[in-house]
């Protein structure tokens, strides 16, 4: 593995630090390096692989259309876009949808579209977006100038402009920062890479009403806590505030890069022409065969309600958790996307688990994230909180 690794140091660019692991298949809700070790994966390729590895009805579905059209342009129909754009219009609840090769692109595409729609209106081109800070959506030029981190925005200054930063779940902060010029507010309804910040109900409501009082578009970024994640299909589902424009990736293509962003027939007959926006491979048949088949699974494994009743599982048993260990200041999050805050850093915790063979993540410094595939059963948490007490206990005794 070791070979590997440094070939790989030689030639990428050096913009992650890596775990020292090569991967090499994975089966089910677990992965195997190289060296055919075994890990119980509760990262799921960052919320990505929600029916879990070797699907073999999504594997095939993949072959048989590698095997008869991957690629066309968007300058011709094709059958599993059309397809994959009904049955996703249909779960998101919305009217029309532009599909994109990764989550930051749908960010980019939602930007241009709340723009247009503002600058339709009143032919100004000084709009201003109010997003949240501490958020993530991504990291290309338009999707990093509304991500509420400084740390990723510096060194690449200036940014698209006119963005305001506002608190997640503090009306006031949102409210005053709205003038005339305002055209979107973009947030997260739960902020995943930002460490499992879940909105109040009462915030998003609040927001809904400000943007139907002045027209401005409500935009929600469900890259990472939509398609089930959260117990329903979208996490605005879940709260009840529908947003105009709203953002999907991840978990849409499982494992196929692909994005969307959607919106309501109000902002659609309103914003994007012919002209204004494009993409030589989103959308491309081999994507819409991926999406068409995830959201056929969705439904005929019926992934929200395991996402449900092993998400309350898993709540309990992190709870007890944070109960026996000081060490842990809070559990938050839905469904199958939670985090622990820890008191310290929680890089160790997550080297020792993945030596005893558990995949898991952080968001933010001191927060463990929680995103296994959504296929995962109880005895799945079981194995995770048993490796996890173990870092605990062995991180105790060692300080
Ligand atoms: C991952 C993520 C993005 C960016 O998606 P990419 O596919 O990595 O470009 C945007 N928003 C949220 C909430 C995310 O979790």
């Amino acid at each position: 593995m070791k070979a590997y690794i440094e070939d790989a140091e030689q030639v990428l660019l050096h913009t992650y630090r890596r775990y020292q692991i090569v991967l090499e298949k994975g089966e089910g809700v677990y992965l195997y390096d190289t060296k055919g070790k075994k890990y119980l994966d509760f990262c799921a390729g960052i919320a990505v692989f929600a029916l879990g590895y070797q699907n073999q009805e999504y594997n095939q579905a993949l072959k048989n259309q590698i095997d008869s059209l991957i690629h066309t342009s968007n300058y011709f129909y094709n059958l599993p876009i059309i397809e994959a754009a009904k049955q996703l219009t249909k779960v998101a609840q919305m009217d029309r949808v532009f599909f994109t090769n990764s989550g930051t692109e749908a960010i980019e595409g939602a930007i241009k579209t709340a723009r247009k729609y503002a600058y339709l209106k009143d032919g100004k081109k000084d709009h201003e977006i109010i997003a949240l800070e501490h958020s993530f959506h991504g990291r290309t030029m338009g999707a990093l100038s509304v991500t509420g981190n400084p740390k990723y925005r510096e060194a690449f200054e200036p940014m698209i402009g006119n963005i305001k930063f506002a608190k997640m779940n503090d009306f006031e902060s949102v409210a005053s920062l709205v003038n005339e010029k305002t055209c979107a507010i973009l947030l997260e309804p739960v902020q995943g890479e930002g460490g499992i910040h879940p909105a109040q109900k009462e915030f998003l409501v609040k927001i809904r009403e400000l943007c139907d009082k002045k027209d401005i578009l409500l935009i929600f970024d469900e890259i990472q806590c939509g398609m089930g994640r959260w117990g329903s299909m979208f996490a605005w589902q879940s709260y009840g505030v529908k947003p105009d424009i709203m953002t999907a990736a991840k978990a849409l293509g499982c494992g196929i890069p692909v994005g969307a962003f959607l919106m309501t027939e109000r902002v659609a007959s309103s914003s994007l022409v012919p002209g204004d926006h494009g993409t030589t491979y989103g959308g491309n048949p081999l994507a819409g065969a991926a999406i068409k088949k995830v959201l056929d699974l969705f439904e005929a494994n019926h992934i929200i309600e395991n996402v449900n009743s092993v998400g309350s599982y898993l709540k309990e048993q992190l709870d007890l958790l944070a109960e026996k260990y000081h060490i842990i200041s809070e559990r938050r999050g839905e469904g199958l996307m939670q985090g622990l805050e820890f008191k310290v850093p929680v890089a160790p915790y997550i080297n020792r688990a993945l030596d005893k063979g558990l995949i898991i993540i952080n968001g933010g410094e001191r927060v463990l994230r929680f995103l296994p595939p959504l296929i995962i059963e109880r005895h799945h948490v079981d194995e995770m909180i048993a490796i996890l007490s173990a870092c605990l206990e062995e991180e105790e005794r060692e300080e």
